[in-house]
């Protein structure tokens, strides 16, 4: 098995700052820390120097649509209704094939990787395309087949596309690297007797439910006109709380709605800048996390955001809830790292990666502090979430395979890979 030792000055291990450490890795997964690596090299570790750095733990992107990075910048600077039934809707259907999952997947990769996400949660068409590429790319995911009501290309009705999920579900439930999901879209696209299917199919093989909730105004006010229920409580009415739930948005929750995500134990993934973009307002982040909701960070797709970048996201979450609380005690950059992390492990029920601990899942990025704005050092996460952008990231890995170093990506072709989506940017605006 190959060891491996990894020096920086800092390593954020089991959530305390290490100074001046080696990362023992075997094979895929974490060894220990320890202030020595036996750089006479008799201990049998390789040794890699990272200097001026800080290893954390890979990011863990809890809400994203992967192949919408081709759309990215398509149609800005819209309502989210009008953005979706307008123009991301009729893309979708005109341009969505195999081809373009792949290109758009290899894209969303290659972006990924290069700004420290090791893991993510897709929810879109196309799921077995997505799969793979991600699997060659050797990155890790949990992946959800789309459900809705109405017929696409990809399904004709609800059963038909749970149908589809079963098969997903049969070919990845003992990968290594990639977990299946069943995503219906949301409420207000899959009708509650669909959604109790889904609901079904989740507890029998006991896989995470994704969907979208409460986002905007304009959803629960339908919802209660048409259910007499607000979402949250149509969730719960249908059993929806009591399995394993992935909530993305949660913009427009109430105080009892909060009680009862602490109390059923439901994992809400925020998104706080695909939310600032389409005006669905902010999220109750401070009070969730007070009242002990797990809460992760998506980016949710690159048409609403427009990047698939986690410190971007880890930036603004810690800035706009100081803000919005007068609070600048609210949300520090360790609470905001964790979001990041750990609690995006929870929230996708990964048993091994979130933390770099012995026996976790070797799924570690690099830091560097060599750019003017990242000098001097005082306080290393402090820096990631307040003055790193996503290209001091200098190197990633996963299950201990290296998937960059020194921005260079070593499973994929990026010039290849933005040739590609060049190439569908000028089908797209010629059509
Ligand atoms: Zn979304």
């Amino acid at each position: 098995m190959e060891r491996k030792a990894y020096y920086a000055e800092y390593i954020y291990y089991q959530g305390e700052m290490h100074r001046d450490s080696y990362l023992l890795v075997q094979g895929d997964r974490i060894h220990g820390i320890s202030t020595h690596a036996d750089e006479e090299g008799n201990t049998g570790y390789t040794i890699e120097h990272f200097h001026n750095s800080l290893i954390i733990p890979g990011f863990i992107n809890t809400h994203t649509h992967l192949p919408m990075v081709l759309f990215r910048g398509m149609a800005d600077d819209l309502a989210l209704m009008d953005w979706l039934k307008n123009h991301i809707w009729p893309a979708e259907s005109k341009w969505l094939s195999e081809e373009f999952a792949i290109t758009a997947t290899e894209l969303a990769a290659a972006e990924m990787i290069k700004s420290g996400t090791t893991t993510c949660n897709d929810m879109y068409f196309h799921a077995g395309t997505v799969a793979s590429v991600l699997k060659r790319t050797g990155m890790r995911a949990v992946i959800g087949v789309g459900v809705l009501d109405f017929a696409t290309k990809f399904g004709k009705n609800a059963d038909d596309y749970i149908e589809r999920a079963a098969e997903f579900y049969l070919k990845y439930e003992k990968d290594k690297l990639i977990s299946p999901a069943l995503c219906p879209h949301a409420p207000y696209t899959v009708k509650p007797e669909n959604f109790k299917k889904c609901i079904d199919f989740c507890a029998k093989h006991d896989v995470l439910l994704c969907t979208h909730l409460s986002e905007s105004p304009h959803e629960n006010a339908e919802s209660i006109q048409k259910h007499g229920r607000t979402p949250a409580q149509l969730m719960n009415d249908m059993g929806a709380l009591d399995i394993k739930t992935n909530l993305a948005h949660c913009v427009h929750i109430n105080d009892e709605e909060i009680a009862l995500f602490a109390e059923k134990g439901v994992n809400v993934s925020h998104c706080i800048q695909s939310n600032m973009k389409l005006g669905s307002g902010f999220a109750p982040v401070k009070k969730m996390l007070d009242a002990c909701v797990n809460v992760s960070i998506g980016t949710d797709g690159a048409a609403s955001n427009n990047d698939l970048d986690m410190i971007g996201e880890m930036n603004s979450i810690a800035l706009v809830h100081k803000g919005l609380n007068f609070d600048a005690t609210a949300l520090s950059a360790e609470t905001v790292l964790k979001m990041a992390t750990v609690n995006g492990a929870k929230t996708l029920d990964l048993k091994r990666v979130g933390e770099l601990k012995r026996g976790n899942q070797a799924d570690f990025i690099v830091l560097s502090f060599d750019e003017p704005h990242m000098t001097p050092v005082f306080n290393p996460l402090s820096h990631l979430v307040y003055s790193a952008k996503s290209t001091d990231i200098t190197a990633t890995y996963v299950a201990g395979q290296c998937l960059m170093k020194d921005r260079q990506l070593k499973t994929l072709d990026e010039e290849k890979i933005k040739d590609d989506a060049r190439r569908w940017a000028l089908k797209i605006k010629n059509n």
